[in-house]
């Protein structure tokens, strides 16, 4: 497997896919099909993109939002740009504001300048792919986010989810990051921790704290032929629809999973730690786990364990609290939340 399978993953993963197709679901049948014409796409299209292009940095970053009129064409027709007023396509318009609203986060919230952390501009492609697209991407080899219009029936419009864009953002500051190699443990925590940045920047946008949002992601694309409410609970993992395979305990953690099974797993097993980051979101706050989140995601190697990471974690705990930057509590929170999942702190334990 592949290398070329990896990070090639949309939001909405193969195996669910694979799920709907099975259940004689055309339209999921025909996105599986278009989303390997995209990975053929993206890797010419990698070729023709200087390094230079990619960073596009000038310390602020700018939105650019392009619309592939249905092509699979990159930055095919520019529609809005950093301070352009409102256009008539209402994608345009939920898009530029929900990559704004993610770009806020990262700078009040996580004093990040962008996904790369040097004011990079977002640039996004609406209408991408024919008009029935059912997927989101972040194409991390050309630094561009890509946004289907969904079928209507199973999936609506991707970029109408203020989660789905910031996960897909997130993606990318993994990427400058520490690049988690996406299979097994490792790509479940790439997974995991996009989805704490997604639900992160949703509670944000919606005024929400960690008691009061409903923790799910994926609720706001799904259309009214889903079997379910979401793709993914944060909360409880593994029901957010009728074939939801995420887990929420490393008791059911299988490392002879194939890699052609979600690259070893990493949608279903990303909802160990995510439930570990909901339990210690209701104690000390989801912003405040966040940040925790974020000061620690650098120092996580790339083929990181769920142990590994605790491990970096409570050492980001540490000094926070030693700061006064987070409450006392926070590594005890951060330990018994993941004992709950079943995975215990690295030896020599934090004491
Ligand atoms: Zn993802």
């Amino acid at each position: 497997m592949s290398e070329h399978s990896e990070h090639k993953e949309g939001f909405i993963p193969r195996y669910v896919l694979k799920q709907m197709a099975e259940r004689g679901n055309k339209e999921a049948e025909k996105t599986l099909i278009q989303m390997i014409k995209i990975e053929e796409k993206v890797e010419k299209e990698k070729k023709n993109t200087q390094v230079t292009n990619l960073l596009h940095s000038g310390n602020v970053a700018e939105r650019l939002i392009y619309d592939s009129e249905n092509t699979d064409e990159f930055k095919r027709k520019l529609i809005r740009k950093e301070g352009d007023p409102p256009v008539h396509d209402e994608v345009v318009n939920i898009t530029y504001d929900f990559c704004g609203k993610t770009l806020d986060y990262f700078k009040n919230k996580l004093q990040r300048n962008s996904i790369n952390n040097l004011g990079m501009d977002v640039i996004a492609n609406v209408h991408y792919f024919n008009g029935e697209l059912n997927n989101a991407f972040y194409f991390s080899e050309l630094g561009q986010l890509a946004f289907g219009d969904g079928d209507g029936t199973s999936f609506k419009n991707f970029a109408r989810s203020i989660d789905v864009v910031a996960h897909e953002m997130a993606h990318g500051i993994t990427h400058f990051v520490n690049d988690l190699h996406y299979a097994r443990e490792s790509g479940a925590l790439n997974e995991h921790f996009s989805d704490v940045i997604g639900t992160a920047v949703k509670q944000f946008v919606k005024n929400q704290t960690a008691e009061t949002a409903d923790w799910l992601i994926g609720d706001e694309i799904v259309g009214p032929g889903w079997r379910g409410k979401a793709l993914r609970s944060m909360k409880a993992p593994g029901t957010a629809y009728d074939e939801d395979k995420q887990v929420a305990h490393f008791d059911d953690f299988d490392p002879t999973l194939p890699l052609e099974d979600d690259n070893g797993g990493v949608h279903y097993y990303s909802g160990i730690p995510n439930k570990a980051f909901f339990l210690t979101a209701t104690k000390i706050g989801t912003d405040k786990a966040a940040f925790l989140w974020y000061t620690a995601w650098p120092n996580i190697h790339s083929n990181a364990t769920f142990k590994d990471a605790l491990g970096a974690i409570l050492k980001s705990a540490e000094t926070l609290v030693h700061r006064g930057e987070l409450p006392q509590e926070t590594v005890s929170v951060v330990k018994n939340a993941f004992e709950e999942v079943g995975v215990s702190a690295p030896v020599p334990a934090l004491t």
